[in-house]
């Protein structure tokens, strides 16, 4: 079984940091998605209509 932990992430859309929870990241893994999110929660649930896709992550500091 595959250990998660919580992930620091800086969102790419307002630049907010965020978590990429253990729970979210099992909840990822079970739907096949293999990227980290670049996007903070909220800024997702704005763009979930757009349906964009993400190029691959990069890792904004
Ligand atoms: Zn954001």
């Amino acid at each position: 079984m595959p250990f998660y932990k919580d992930i620091e992430l800086v969102c790419r859309g307002c630049g907010v940091t965020f978590y990429f929870t253990a729970g979210e990241q099992e909840f990822y893994a079970d739907k096949g998605f293999l990227n980290e999110p670049t996007r903070c929660p909220r800024c997702r649930s704005r763009r979930e209509r757009g349906g964009q896709h993400e190029k691959k992550h990069e890792k904004a500091q």
